[in-house]
């Protein structure tokens, strides 16, 4: 027998969890359940493309099995099953570091669950059991092996025997104690009002032996208990369901039991389209962005389903860059089920169903601005930065989609507004949409270039991001307005009197400027008299179409 440590990384979370304050214990069932899902999703997925697989569905299922007397509960599943590496690998170690800088980063809000956010699903089993084992003999092979936790000091692994291929989980519940009667999960009642709660949807049968009365023969009053295996959930995948049977509860249910996301998301989307191309979407708009989002390893895509088979976990052609902060599922009919990865980049029907999602999700985000501002900005916050590189990215041909999508903090309502709403109010001299860049509000409110602008009463749309200015190139306008930066030369405001005084004021000091000039040599390409200052002696400003901040962005990217 072989006795190995958590890595110190799982240590840490595994006490974390258990330890932890939250509430719902009861999701260790969910995670499990899932975990075995997977599992057969494994197979069938691998049948699809390996003839010598063959899948018949009545062969596969989930079975839930409480010991009241041994104290045990059972979770067993006919799945693909793991060899003794991928015990140690998946069950050793926590594959998603990440996990533990996301939760010292975002501090928890109450009411959710941690593990929901955390993703480490089978871990959470450690919370309502004192021992854990998993027994598990792998597709294709004939070895049986057995992996043993008690959480705090490690596992071992050792050959075992087990017939069937497929993973039993047997967890050894811990004693009741004054806050938590952990001995109610191996009620029959308490187990089937979880399964139902979390896990409704799951695809194959979770079964479980439950006890029921009936009259004793020859009796009419005298009753006998017998048991008698149930299926307990519906198996009809929620997004088959009709949208008014379901409940905001439902949807984001689904969002955990799925990992899309640690948060709770801002909007979902259920689809079911019929036409030209039928399918059937849930889709969701974070809240929150993944610990991994603007990173490399983040992986835009959405599952895809061919009558309510998997047959991609992240299809990425499904969702346009800007958008791939989107979660979800698709499900169609019209798809062909052994389809290829290279196939689908051809796939007319696939085109259809992308182009149908991302106008869907422009509407909805729209609608999000239009009618939960809060929300919007929220999401906002987090992925707006998406949006303008898509813009940008794209050379602006995505302008239509994305422009009504972006906001600014503005100079006059202190807040972030949208182009449509700086337009609406922009009075009828106004030539531009007056913007300035700068690192923050702050510094912003102290630019002396963006006085003059400010007198006249205009509005000002302050540039934080260094992508702000970039994307707003590529739109150029926005409703005919062109976009104009404070610190340009020309700003296109009327200002007859001042000239003469400052030709004046030049004429007065060509010297100064001349020796100005001198001494700042190149720096500068030339030192006038200006017409923009109010409070400030100097300011700098430029002329053409790179902006300073552009500038100095240009200035500082490596070559
Ligand atoms: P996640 O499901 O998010 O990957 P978990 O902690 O729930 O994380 O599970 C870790 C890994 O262990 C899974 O990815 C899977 O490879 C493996 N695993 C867990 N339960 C099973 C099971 N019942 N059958 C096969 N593999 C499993
Ligand atoms: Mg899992």
């Amino acid at each position: 027998m072989e006795k190995k440590e958590f890595k110190a990384e799982s240590k840490r979370l595994l006490d974390l969890m258990i330890n932890s304050i939250y509430t719902h214990k009861e999701i260790f069932l969910r995670e499990l359940i899932s975990n075995a899902s997977d599992a057969i999703d494994k197979i069938y997925y691998k049948a699809l493309t390996d003839k010598s697989i063959s899948f018949n569905r009545d062969d596969y299922y989930i079975k839930v099995i409480p010991n009241k007397s041994e104290k045990t509960l059972r979770i067993l599943d006919t799945g693909i099953g793991m060899t003794k590496e991928e015990l140690e690998t998946n069950l050793g170690t926590i594959a998603k570091s990440g996990s533990l800088a996301f939760k010292n980063e975002n501090e928890m809000k109450d009411g959710y669950d941690i593990i929901g956010q955390f993703g480490v699903g089978f871990y959470s089993a450690f919370m309502v059991a004192d021992k854990v084992t998993v027994i598990s003999k792998a597709l294709g092979s004939t070895e049986a092996y057995k992996w043993e936790s008690d959480g705090a000091e490690g596992y071992t692994i050792e050959p075992c025997e087990k017939d069937m291929v497929g993973t039993e989980i047997i967890l050894k519940i811990k004693s009741n104690t004054e806050d938590e009667k952990y001995e109610d999960y191996l009620e029959e009642y308490r187990l089937k009002n979880i399964i139902k709660k979390y896990s409704d949807f799951i695809r194959y049968p979770i079964k479980m032996d439950v006890t029921r009365r009936k009259l004793k023969e020859g009796s009419e009053n005298e009753y006998e208990e017998y048991t008698e295996e149930e299926t307990i959930n519906s198996m009809v995948p929620i997004w088959k369901k009709n949208k008014n049977e379901l409940t905001e509860e439902d949807y984001n249910n689904f969002y955990f039991e799925k990992h899309y996301g640690f948060d709770k998301p801002v909007k979902h989307i259920h689809i079911s389209a019929e036409g030209t191309v039928s399918y059937k979407s849930i889709l969701f708009i974070p809240e929150k962005i993944p610990f991994d989002y603007y990173t490399k390893e983040y992986e835009k895509g959405l599952e895809l389903y061919s009558n309510g088979v998997l047959i991609m976990n992240k299809c990425g052609d499904l969702l346009p860059d800007y958008f791939s902060f989107v979660k979800g599922m698709v499900d169609s009919e019209d798809l062909s089920l052994n389809i290829s990865r290279e196939m689908l980049q051809h796939d007319r029907q696939l085109k259809l169903i992308a182009k149908n999602i991302k106008n869907k999700i422009k509407t909805e985000l729209i609608s999000l601005l239009k009618d939960e501002r809060e929300k919007y900005e929220s999401f906002y916050k987090s992925f707006g930065r998406q949006l303008k590189f898509g813009i940008y990215s794209d050379f602006g041909s995505e302008k239509e989609m994305l422009q009504d999508l972006l906001m600014f903090y503005s100079s006059k309502e202190k807040k972030l507004v949208t182009l449509e709403e700086y337009v609406s109010r922009m009075p009828e001299e106004q030539k531009y949409i007056y913007y300035a860049s700068g690192e923050s509000v702050e510094r912003i409110e102290k630019l002396p270039q963006a006085e003059l602008v400010a007198d006249k009463g205009y509005e000002i749309l302050y540039f934080t991001e260094d992508i702000d200015e970039f994307a707003i190139k590529m739109l150029m306008s926005y409703k005919e307005k062109e976009f104009k930066s404070v610190s340009s030369g020309d700003l296109g405001i009327n200002t007859q009197d001042d000239d003469k005084k400052n030709d004046v004021e030049e004429n007065e000091n060509k010297e100064l400027f001349q020796y100005m000039k001198d001494v700042l040599k190149d720096k500068v390409k030339d030192v006038r008299a200006s017409k923009r200052l109010k409070s400030h002696p100097v300011c700098l400003s430029n002329e053409g179409e790179i902006s300073i901040e552009m500038e100095k962005i240009l200035n500082a990217m490596p070559n």
